[in-house]
């Protein structure tokens, strides 16, 4: 069994965090190719069982057919464990694909990761969005997924030199 497998469903972003580690690169028309539902289900298939899934990005929220790509590598992978980042700008969306990775995988334990980068001011400033800090707080937490025993939201704070 391959033992992670990690996930760029788009580059396109909505924050422009100072500590983003491909900040000049993040949202740019050259890297805006298409991951294709087709694609993963021939990496799910070439693939087979996986022991865990992250998402990374790009915000991996922004994809609309995001359930799409994901339905082959969780039915065929069968991940025991998923995370999910986001800026928490989009807490429906977030709660819609965690909806949907949990009725395929019950049994699977869902990582939702919110970053909080400090103070709201300070945490704004760093993403580059003004009104994120709150935002992302009253929204995404309230989400009533997390009553689910297999959900979890982690937050992490970064120092930025910015
Ligand atoms: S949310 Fe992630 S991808 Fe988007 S700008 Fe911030 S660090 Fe970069």
């Amino acid at each position: 069994m391959a033992r992670s497998l990690i996930l760029f469903p788009t580059s396109v972003c909505d924050s422009r965090c100072l500590h983003c580690f491909y900040y000049e690169a993040v949202d740019a028309p050259k890297n805006r190719t298409r991951l294709l539902p087709a694609d993963t289900r021939k990496l799910a298939v070439a693939m087979g069982r996986i022991k865990d899934l992250s998402l990374s990005g790009g915000e991996p929220i922004l994809r609309h057919d995001l359930e799409a790509l994901l339905e082959p590598i969780l039915r065929i992978g069968r991940p025991r464990s998923i995370t999910l980042p986001t800026g928490g700008l989009h807490a429906a969306r977030v709660e819609r694909a965690a909806r949907f990775i949990l009725r395929m995988l019950p049994e699977t334990h869902l990582t939702i990761s919110l970053s909080f980068d400090g103070p709201p001011e300070a945490h704004d400033r760093i993403r580059g969005v003004p009104g994120a800090y709150p935002k992302q707080r009253r929204r995404t937490i309230c989400s009533p997924t997390s009553r689910s025993p297999v959900f979890s939201i982690s937050s992490s704070s970064r120092r930025c030199a910015r």
